[in-house]
């Protein structure tokens, strides 16, 4: 690998909120490094490294100085293990509080109602209560609070913590005084009590969407059966496997990697992966995926990807990284929060010195009106807004056999005023049928063959595939001269034979002067530019392409066809499936010409097959890639689909939209409600243990909108 996009991964352990995470990120991207990853589920912090004199214990050194543990450096795999651990914790934590807020509480709520229970009214038993509370609380809270402000980041534990703080300190000035009126214990143990309870909502809500990972990890198959070249099969680990050695695998096993299969016919179940769930036949020649469960039958494959760079283990990383990308909405809200939390703490001060000072209120009254204010605007609903709507939205997708990259991913994705598409093995299947195979007079049919099928074994273009299946089933073919093959994406294959003859195979265009082919020629065979042969092929469309294209002209999506082939061919199909505008015969470059031009015009999506597409997908606003095998597909494109049914892509285009609107919903619920909150609990209408309250509510509405989210009904 390019040792300049190395990606480094370490394990930190000690964060366990939001804000570490958060304060952790701050720091290495101020580093200048590059795609930086941390969760605080995982426990995981991953960066491009884009420098080589990047120093690692710097950057080791500097999170430590954070406050936090880097356990091992390239921590690699098991990075991913124990995400429950963080939600026990927390759970522990809120139960111990909550056992000792339970009695203050209870006690203050009697008397409000004229009930007094004498040993709770003392302040020492308080005290000894609300003590512990604010001991696990402060810890807490603090230690996010401070790493917040070592990056110069105010988040939204410090409001809390100054809240807590303030009324604690209060209280204990109360008890040194020995005056009950000063004693606001359970309003401190209160508040944090249900803090902690909207971080066990969230840690519970975060856990449930980040179980994927963990489930796509426990895929993995740990050893492989290799055969050697004796015929004798080792049992391996299978990182020690490599690119093209064949293994074993019998009925019932999990398949270790990514295949092409070299004897047998097979039935694999595939629904881990593509959310497939009939069982697929597979025959020679056929890929097979690693993580997948080989349900019949039994094969030898020749693995065609190493364990770091399966379909799995690419599959995992879109995962990973889909929760961390953040959608531009996020970062303008992450923006307002960075600016909300130091207005707070102005209003907050103001709440209080103005309070006191013209006489609305006595100093007591004026202090809990502040931190009043300080808890009901804790900025967590909005934090909380978008990573919970993309965790489920990107579930949702994943269900759907969509994979997506991140966050920014959802919100272009339903931004989407246009979709240009690929023809062949995109909107027409891989499979083609050979229908005419001319070949010249002069010419030894038998000899062409022979060359046709040489030199497509150098390609992996469907054509090429196709052609090779047809000539398959014809007798042996003699053995041909060695040729020297090249690939021109786009229009075909250049060979030279040892004699210096050169063919072409490929599209019918741009002929030389004086050749002439059959009306409805596909791929021509020239030898020394002199005509030899033309194949004609059929072929059949996708599952669910037409589907696809109605409904996106239904949504007012524009549909443009793309594609290397012949005119004729091109409009035949985009009259099929009722698209209205046609690029026909472009090459690669040229399809990244429109592209781009497109994309200038609307927001832009490209579908294609993925290999010889791919830089047109990764042009495009959006590129969407089909045909879960191959590596170069999932690296090109933002969003993958696993499965052969294209008319998901307009659910899935559905489901992004829903997300969004879900984030957007969430984030004004969160504005909209501090913007009401903050002058009633400034003008003392509002308690600041119901300002608490009211502020996991608000964390509970954030949430519940998010999990709504996996059921909630689409638009027509
Ligand atoms: P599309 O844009 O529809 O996916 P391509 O750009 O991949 O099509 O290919 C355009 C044309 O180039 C094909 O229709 C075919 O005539 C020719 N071609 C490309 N690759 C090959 C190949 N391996 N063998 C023969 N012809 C090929
Ligand atoms: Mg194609």
């Amino acid at each position: 690998m390019n040792k300049q996009t190395e990606i480094i991964e370490m394990r930190v352990d000690g964060m366990d909120c939001n804000n570490c995470a958060m304060s952790i990120q701050r720091f290495l991207e101020r580093k200048g490094l590059e795609d930086v990853l941390v969760n605080f589920q995982t426990r995981e912090v991953r960066f491009r490294q884009n420098d080589e004199a990047l120093d690692l214990a710097g950057v080791s050194a500097g999170i430590t100085r954070l406050g936090f543990t880097v356990v091992t450096e390239n921590g690699g795999d098991d990075a991913t293990a124990h995400p429950h651990q963080h939600e026990k914790t927390t759970w522990r934590r809120l139960v111990i509080c909550a056992l000792l807020t339970a009695p203050l509480l209870i006690a203050h709520l009697l008397m409000t109602f004229g009930v007094p229970i004498g040993l709770l009214h003392n302040g020492w038993v308080q005290l000894a209560l609300a003590g512990p509370v604010y001991a696990i609380g402060g810890l807490y809270f603090g230690r996010s609070a401070l790493a917040g402000l070592r990056t110069r980041m105010l988040n939204m534990d410090v409001l809390i913590f100054v809240g807590a703080t303030a009324a604690f300190v209060y209280s204990l000035v109360g008890l040194y005084r020995q005056n009950p009126d000063y004693y606001f214990f359970e309003t401190a143990a209160t508040i944090i009590t249900l803090v902690l309870i909207g971080n066990w909502l969230e840690a519970r809500a975060v856990e449930r969407t980040t179980t994927a990972i963990g489930a796509l990890s426990e895929l993995r198959e740990e050893t492989a059966r290799r055969v050697t070249a004796s015929g004798a099969v080792v049992t391996l680990p299978v990182e020690q496997i490599k690119v093209g050695d064949h293994l074993r695998v019998n009925t019932g096993d999990k398949i270790p990697l990514d295949g092409k299969i070299l004897t047998g016919t097979v039935t694999v179940n595939e629904a881990m992966l593509t959310g497939e769930s009939l069982p697929q036949q597979r025959g020679e020649g056929d890929a097979l995926l690693g993580g997948t469960i080989l349900t019949s039958g039994q094969t030898t494959i020749a693995v065609t990807a190493g364990y770091k760079d399966g379909t799995l283990a690419k599959i995992i990383d879109l995962v990973k990284t889909a929760q961390a990308d953040k959608p531009g909405i996020q970062r303008l809200a992450d923006r307002v929060s960075a600016v909300f939390v130091p207005v707070v703490i102005v209003i907050a001060a103001l709440t209080f010195v103005v309070g006191w000072g013209t006489g609305y209120a006595t100093a007591t009254q004026a202090l809990m009106n502040a931190i009043a204010v300080l808890l009901i605007s804790c900025p967590c609903a909005m934090g909380l807004a978008t990573p919970t709507a993309v965790m489920v939205g990107v579930g949702r997708l994943a269900r759907l056999g969509v994979l997506i990259r991140g966050g920014s991913t959802i919100e272009r994705f339903a931004g989407i005023e246009r979709m240009v598409f690929d023809k062949t093995g995109t909107l027409t299947t891989g499979t083609l049928e050979v229908t005419d195979f001319i070949v010249t007079p002069e010419a030894d049919p038998v000899k062409v063959r022979g060359i046709v099928r040489e030199m497509e074994q150098y390609s992996s273009h469907p054509i090429a595939e196709s052609i090779l299946a047809f000539l398959k089933t014809e007798s042996p073919h003699p053995a041909i001269a060695p040729l020297r093959v090249s690939e021109t994406p786009g229009l075909g294959l250049e060979a030279t034979d040892a004699a210096g003859n050169r063919y072409y195979l490929g599209a019918a265009r741009n002929l030389p002067p004086g050749v002439e082919v059959p009306e409805n020629t596909d791929v021509v065979l020239l030898k020394n530019n002199r005509y030899l042969a033309s194949l004609s092929l059929s072929s059949e469309l996708r599952k669910g392409a037409r589907p696809l294209v109605q409904s996106l002209l239904n949504e007012g999506i524009e549909t443009i066809l793309l594609t290397g082939d012949r005119r004729a061919k091109a409009d035949s199909v985009a009259e099929k499936l009722g698209i209205s505008r046609v690029f026909a015969e472009q090459l690669p470059a040229q399809k990244l010409e429109r592209i781009a031009a497109l994309s200038a015009e609307k927001p832009t999506a490209m579908v294609g097959d993925g290999i010889n597409d791919a830089a047109a997908l990764s042009r495009a606003d959006l590129g969407i890639a089909l045909g879960g095998g191959s590596a170069a597909a999932l690296d090109a494109a933002q969003v993958v689909l696993l499965r052969d049914d294209l008319s998901l892509l307009s659910e899935a285009r559905r489901v992004a939209a829903l997300t969004l609107r879900t984030i957007r919903e969430s984030l004004f619920w969160a504005f909209s409600y501090n913007i009401v909150a903050i002058p009633l609990a400034a003008l003392g209408f509002l308690n600041p243990m119901w300002a608490a309250l009211f502020m996991a509510f608000s964390d509970v509405v954030v949430i519940g909108n998010a999990i709504r989210l996996r059921e909630r009904k689409m638009m027509a």
